[in-house]
């Protein structure tokens, strides 16, 4: 008999030096259970104390009613050993023949001499257990009470980490963008990583009306109904059956900016993904103010912060002074229109901020291969306008073909810190178009873009002509 327990005990001890899981855990402890007569389950609970709730630790951290038995269990054992069939008890001092008749066996999960958790065993109708039984379950449960203590600190810290530094990311990109249309996108992507099982929707205020921003599409009327119910007060809403969550972003004043929408997939949203959305709404609507104060700072600036290039608004004002010098002087006047080609793939592969550094390398060589005269600017994210005065579609050619294979034989560097530094290769696609009298500036970028798009289509990297 004492040769099965030494045996029972060696066994156990050979899973808790592995690194398992907390359902690979119970699997494996399954095996070595099988062998009493009558076992037939074992269950893990443990207590999540920032959310208040008991968790199913093998049946991915499920919430546990507050009316279940275990929960009563977990309240019953405070102080005890052991709750069989729903009675509490205390191990005696010594072992007696004492046998019991049971169908379930609680024992808690312990850390500090403070119960977190609980282990349910379950058995056969009127299974019969003596002392020694007992006490060798005894032994059990402590060893794995400091395993599940490991796992549990570990499981959450890595959470915790990701949380943490998909925060920083979201501070970090506000240094040098500021535009919503980029910002915001970003931050849906991230939730979207960050809450699996949910699909997430940002949405933003404008003249009083929600309009989605991320994703591109979203045709669940629910979610409309839970957006008009939003008030400054608001926490969060909940749709009736928990399933959709409305978590309100305010400006610094204490007004709706926008707000971002959970909807999960499979089951209701549980306590821990509201505790760590209203987080991330939290940490987003810091992001989007800040980058709204800084485009009215900006509203009056004329440089792009990232590039140092023209910025969209003068540009705009430059093509309207060019055009009008052109048609009283009758000079030539070219259109170029630039965009990187698969940007996404940097950031993605690279993250944002080497897309960036990309995104002022192009820059650069944009300014030091084009003459004085020309007008670079960035127009938005990754394109850039040109505008080249006194020029006809002929040196234009000439000048976009030096310009791309610039790009295309620069090494880029993407990261600016350590000492290693990494570059990497990039090529654009570019259209051109040269402006007629007939035209509006803006018709004459429209065709200049058009042609870009035919570089795109044929295969990148290459200029094409309207
Ligand atoms: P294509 O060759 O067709 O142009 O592919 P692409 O990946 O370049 O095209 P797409 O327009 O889909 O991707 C542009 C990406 O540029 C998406 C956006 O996140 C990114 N972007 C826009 N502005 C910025 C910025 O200021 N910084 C960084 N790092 N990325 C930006
Ligand atoms: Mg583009
Ligand atoms: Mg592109």
């Amino acid at each position: 008999m004492l040769q099965n327990k030494l045996h029972f005990l060696s066994q156990v001890a050979d899973v808790l030096t592995k690194e398992v899981s907390t359902s690979e855990l119970a699997d494996e402890m399954k095996i070595i259970l099988d062998k009493f007569d009558g076992f037939k389950d074992i269950n893990l609970y443990v207590f999540d104390s920032v959310t208040n709730t008991m968790r199913d630790c093998i049946k991915s951290w499920s919430i546990i009613e507050d009316s279940s038995d275990i929960y009563k269990s977990f309240e019953t054992i405070k102080g005890y050993d052991f709750v069989i069939n729903s009675k509490a008890y205390k191990l005696p001092s010594v072992i007696s023949d004492i046998t019991l008749k049971i169908n379930s066996l609680c024992m808690p999960i312990v850390k500090d001499a403070k119960s977190f958790g609980i282990m349910e065993l379950t058995f056969e109708e009127n299974t019969s257990v003596n002392m020694e039984f007992l006490f060798l379950m005894k032994i059990f449960s402590s060893q794995v009470s400091l395993k599940l203590q490991n796992i549990v600190l570990n499981e959450q810290s890595k959470v915790n980490v990701e949380f943490h530094d998909s925060m920083k990311n979201i501070a970090k990109i506000i240094e040098t963008q500021y535009e919503l249309n980029y910002i915001v996108p970003i931050i849906g992507e991230m939730l979207d990583r960050f809450i699996t099982d949910h699909l997430i929707y940002v949405f933003l205020k404008w003249e009083n009306e929600f309009k989605l921003v991320w994703p591109k599409a979203c045709n669940d009327e629910r979610i409309f109904e839970a957006l008009n119910r939003l008030t400054p007060e608001t926490e969060y809403i909940l749709s009736n059956n928990d399933k959709i969550g409305a978590f309100p972003l305010l400006s610094e004043e204490g007004e709706i900016i926008g707000c971002i929408v959970a909807r999960s997939t499979l089951e209701a949203l549980s306590k821990r993904d509201i505790s760590y959305l209203e987080q991330l709404t939290r940490q987003s609507a810091i992001t989007i103010n800040r980058a709204n104060s800084y485009s009215k700072i900006l509203q009056y600036a004329t440089i792009d912060a990232l590039t140092n290039l023209n910025n969209r608004r003068q540009f705009e004002l430059r093509l309207w002074q060019e055009i009008a010098t052109t048609k009283r002087q009758n000079n030539p006047l070219c259109a170029m229109m630039i965009d990187i080609d698969f940007f996404k793939k940097v950031n993605d592969t690279y993250g944002h901020a080497s897309g960036d550094a990309v995104l002022r390398g192009v820059a650069s060589i944009i300014k030091s291969t084009l003459r004085e005269s020309d007008i670079p600017s960035r127009y938005g994210g990754e394109e850039f306008a040109v505008l080249l005065p006194y020029t006809h579609i002929d040196e234009a050619k000439i000048v976009g073909e030096r310009l791309r294979k610039a790009v295309e034989t620069t090494p880029i560097k993407i990261n600016d810190e350590g000492s290693e530094v990494k570059t990497i290769g990039i090529t654009i696609s570019m259209g051109l178009a040269e402006f007629n009298k007939k035209e509006t500036g803006e018709e004459l970028f429209e065709r200049a873009d058009k042609a870009l798009y035919e570089a795109k289509e044929s295969g990148r990297n290459r200029v094409c002509v309207s």
